[in-house]
Parts: structure tokens; C-alpha cells; sequence
């Protein structure tokens, strides 16, 4: 597993970065943590004559916490997992950081990375859909912010034009219970079903529920329905069948070697109802 013959270039900054992705179009694409390009590159399933290193280049690290909470392209998993702020303050990041993969790849895996490649196994983007984030890129024409919720298009296709570079993540604090529920093979796998939840209540009422799902189709599945079938119930068995028969209706699995369809359908039954039942007992 040896890549084909590459250039190497590591600017320091976005300038730099944008005027090699200019030059070099189709031939040149941005590495982050590399542990999802790198395997790509090895196995020639993607040939990038030109890789342009970001770890150098200013301006994409750092974690901001407080009311709208921002992190910086470059953050990886691991910075996720240990950020106290973060985690005292939207700690869905982490319970969902420690179910991707395994240390070494959160070591190197980044928070840009994970939400631009566009690969439907990749935990982050359900999981900013369930945030309502809002992704900001800069390319060519300046700078501009797309929801994540808006972002996927299908399976490694996504509304970032190939010169612009995704620099951060911002959403508003998050508010109630919540709960990252990922179902794989074995330890350190990609996910056969994930499921981020969000909830508010106010007495015993559910007064909001924001729930998207990982790997159950070609892009990530915010299910807007799903979140309606749980607000304004007290989140008993009756209403949490309906949040996840509306959540179901949403997603199209396909059968793979993690499972035919109807596997899949039911693993998603199962993660969703833990999800929205652990959400709701922190809320
Ligand atoms: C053994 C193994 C298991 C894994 N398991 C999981 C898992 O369970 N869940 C999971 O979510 N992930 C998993 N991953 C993937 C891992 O989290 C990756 O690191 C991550 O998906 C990509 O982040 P990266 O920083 O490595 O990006 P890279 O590999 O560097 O880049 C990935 C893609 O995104 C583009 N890109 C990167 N950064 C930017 C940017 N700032 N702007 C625009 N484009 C950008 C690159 O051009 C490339 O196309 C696994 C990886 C391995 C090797």
C-alpha cells in the first residue's frame, strides 16, 4: 500500500493555501489529520498530485466556549475529549468524540476533517446536524457559513467548492439532556448505526428535541419529524415509538458488510429508542 508519487507543500497560512488550490484545481487537495485521505491515497482509490498540509497554517486551532461555542478546524478529537470548558458546556462532543475510532486516530483526527470528507461513517457531521452548526469556509470569494444540516449532498459530496477550505464549527450552547448511542462491530469501528439527541423539558414536558442519525444513508439524517414527534409529549413509550417510526421514514440503508437493510433498520430502532430514553433522563 504505497501512494502514487505526490508534491508536498505546508503553508503557513490561508493565503498560501488558497492561491496552491487555485493553481493546481482538480490536482491538489488540503490534509488535515490525514487518517482518512492517507488510507485513500495508499489504497489509490485517491490519486492527489499536489497535498497541501494545513497543520501549519494559522488561525485554525482553538476552542471558543460561551454562548455560541466555536471550534477550529484543526482541533482534533483528542483536544475535544480533554477541553473541560467544552465538555462542561456541550457535553455531547465528548461522549461522541470517545466512540470514533480509537486514540491514536483521535489523536491526528480533526473536527474539519471529519465533517468535510463527507463519508457517511464519519460520527461528526449527525452529530453538528443534531446542533444545528453552522460550518464557515473561505475560498476564493471570501468567507461564507453553510448549516451543517444543508452541507451533505450525497456520499463524499458535499456543498464545499473544491477551493475553499473549511476553517471552523460554531453552534449555539447546547441546553437539556443528551445522548451519542453508536453501534459497531468491534472497537474502533465506523459506526452500523449512530444516533445524536437533544432535549429540553420544562416540567415533565419535552419542550424540544433536535435527533440526527450516522451511517444510515448516504449522508447524515437530520429527522426534523422525529424531533416533532417528542415535543410537547411527556416522552413515554407511545411518543418515543413514533420519534423513531418518523426517524426510520427518514433514512434508506443499504445493505453492506455490516448488515442487509432490514438489520440496519432495526440496530437504528434500537440505538434511537437508547438515545432519545438517555437524552431524556438527563434533561
Ligand atoms: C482505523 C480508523 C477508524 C476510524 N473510525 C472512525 C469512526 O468510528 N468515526 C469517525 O467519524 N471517523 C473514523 N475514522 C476517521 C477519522 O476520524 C478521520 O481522521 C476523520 O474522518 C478525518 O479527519 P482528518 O483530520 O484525518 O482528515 P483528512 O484525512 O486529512 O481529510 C479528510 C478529507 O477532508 C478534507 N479536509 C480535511 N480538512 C479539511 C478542511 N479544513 N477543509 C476542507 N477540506 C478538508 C481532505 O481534503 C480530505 O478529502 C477512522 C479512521 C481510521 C484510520
Amino acid at each position: 500500500m504505497i501512494p502514487a508519487a505526490f508534491d508536498y507543500h505546508r503553508p503557513t497560512d490561508m493565503a498560501g493555501v488558497l492561491s496552491l488550490l487555485s493553481e493546481h484545481g482538480d490536482d491538489a487537495r488540503v490534509m488535515a489529520g490525514g487518517h482518512s485521505l492517507i488510507p485513500l491515497m495508499k489504497l489509490r482509490m485517491a490519486d492527489v498530485p499536489h497535498l497541501i498540509d494545513l497543520q501549519d497554517v494559522e488561525g485554525l486551532s482553538g476552542i471558543d466556549v460561551g454562548e455560541t461555542i466555536r471550534i477550529g478546524a484543526m482541533v482534533t478529537q483528542a483536544d475535544i475529549i480533554d477541553h473541560t470548558g467544552l465538555t462542561a458546556s456541550a457535553p455531547i462532543l465528548r461522549e461522541a468524540a470517545l466512540q470514533i475510532a480509537d486514540p491514536q486516530v483521535r489523536y491526528m483526527g480533526t473536527v474539519g476533517g471529519n465533517v468535510a470528507n463527507g463519508d457517511p461513517g464519519n460520527d461528526m457531521p449527525g452529530l453538528m446536524q443534531c446542533l444545528d452548526a453552522q460550518f464557515t469556509l473561505v475560498g476564493p470569494d471570501g468567507e461564507r457559513t453553510v448549516p451543517a444540516r444543508d452541507f451533505y449532498e450525497a456520499a463524499y459530496m458535499t456543498e464545499r467548492g473544491d477551493e475553499e477550505v473549511l476553517t471552523s464549527v460554531s453552534f449555539a450552547a447546547p441546553k437539556g439532556g443528551y445522548a451519542y448511542e453508536k453501534q459497531k462491530r468491534k472497537i474502533g469501528d465506523y459506526a452500523t448505526a449512530a444516533s445524536a439527541v437533544q432535549m429540553t423539558k420544562d416540567g415533565g414536558t419535552c419542550t424540544s428535541a433536535s435527533i440526527a442519525m450516522t451511517n444510515l444513508s448516504d449522508t447524515p439524517i437530520f429527522s426534523e419529524n422525529a424531533g416533532a414527534a417528542l415535543a410537547g409529549s411527556t416522552v413515554d413509550e407511545t411518543a418515543i415509538k413514533a420519534a423513531v417510526a418518523a426517524a426510520l421514514a427518514d433514512i434508506d440503508p443499504t445493505e453492506d458488510n455490516r448488515g442487509p437493510v432490514a438489520f440496519k433498520m432495526h440496530v437504528a430502532g434500537v440505538i434511537l429508542t437508547r438515545a432519545i430514553t438517555r437524552a431524556w433522563s438527563r434533561a
